[in-house]
């Protein structure tokens, strides 16, 4: 539909978003307006202006470093606006160029903007904003009403001889997974084993990618996570085993699996959604509000572990990006193990 060369459109105007989506993983957490005030340099304060604010370039042409008072720009920003330009660039080609499906461009554009925040949130604070996980679930469900009201293929998911919306079915696929893993887990190894932020993602996921889809992006967020978890390992030095045992000794007694039951059907209701409207909702359902308290502004990370929601988040843009590859795979073994056609 479109011709190859404005992919690099499509990278721009993904930077452009990467560029905003900074501001919001600054922002989001502290509590703070996601509008005003107008973007600043952090060691100087100074209003930074129209030539300070293109995407990649500004950050290049400067060396990375504020124009007015030199102090230096930290790379993460470029690097997520070279990372979101990338993702709108690959879902162009794939839906505009190669293919001729806007409303799936627009939907993956969008998810993966989302995800990009999500995990640069979760890398930095260990919570993904319950705002984004809304976002996601919203983003799928309008997809899909979109795709029924065009009469487009996909749209529905039969289950014998019951049929969902396909974005519905996927999100409880979503929940179910990783619900069940928090809960056999819990039942297991008397631990958290599972955040409820991932959950949530996870219910995010499936709606915007749809069961099967959904299901592949799991398998590889599984992959991508131990694939990174070996290298860790490999290039760590040891940790220092001080801080860590001061860290068990704060530990808070695990979840009571009453409670997570509730959340787990709380969160297949959607009900965390719901209660960002009507918080009354959160407390009478979780028992507490959900909405996130702001960070302190001298709040730092330490980074002992990784948590799993950049995982889920690479493994579901992989599983988007190649997923008629995949799911082709798995059925021509299928095809071959049971001997059909
Ligand atoms: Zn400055």
């Amino acid at each position: 539909m479109f011709y190859p060369w404005t992919t690099v459109v499509g990278f721009f105007i993904g930077a452009a978003i990467g560029s905003f989506l900074n501001v919001v993983v600054y922002r989001l957490p502290r509590g703070m307006s996601l509008i005003a005030p107008p973007s600043h340099c952090p060691a100087c304060g100074h209003r930074l202006g129209v030539l300070d604010l293109v995407p990649i370039l500004s950050y290049v042409a400067s060396g990375g470093k504020c124009r007015h008072c030199k102090g230096r720009v930290s790379a993460r920003y470029v690097v997520i606006e070279l990372i979101t330009g990338s993702l709108w660039a690959a879902f162009w080609w794939q839906n505009l160029v190669e293919g001729e499906d806007v409303a799936r461009f627009l939907v993956l554009a969008a998810f993966a903007s989302v995800l990009v925040a999500a995990s640069a949130i979760d890398l930095a604070t260990y919570t993904i904003p319950i705002g984004l996980n809304a976002l996601l679930l919203l983003f799928g469900l309008g997809y899909n009403a979109w795709l029924i009201v065009a009469g487009a293929d996909g749209a529905w998911a039969h289950l014998g001889s019951l049929a969902l919306p396909a974005s519905v079915a996927g999100a409880l696929v979503g929940v179910a997974v990783f619900w069940g893993i928090a809960f056999f887990g819990r039942l297991a190894f008397r631990k958290d084993a599972m955040g409820h932020g991932d959950i949530m993602l996870a219910r995010g996921l499936g709606a915007v990618l749809f069961p099967a889809t959904a299901l592949v992006g799991f398998g590889l967020a599984v992959l991508v996570a131990v694939v990174f978890g070996v290298l860790q390992v490999l290039l760590r030095r040891p940790p220092e085993t001080v801080e860590e045992s001061e860290g068990e000794g704060e530990e808070e007694p695990p979840e009571t699996v009453s409670s997570l039951v509730r959340s787990g059907l709380g969160y297949a209701l959607a009900i965390d959604v719901v209660g960002i409207v009507f918080p009354s909702l959160d407390r009478w359902w979780f028992g507490q509000e959900l909405v996130e308290e702001p960070l302190e502004d001298d709040w730092t990370p330490g980074f002992t572990h990784i948590p799993f929601g950049p995982y889920l988040a690479a493994g579901a843009i992989l599983a988007a990006l190649f997923d008629r590859t995949l799911l082709g795979w798995v059925q021509s073994y299928w095809n071959w193990a049971t001997g059909g056609p």
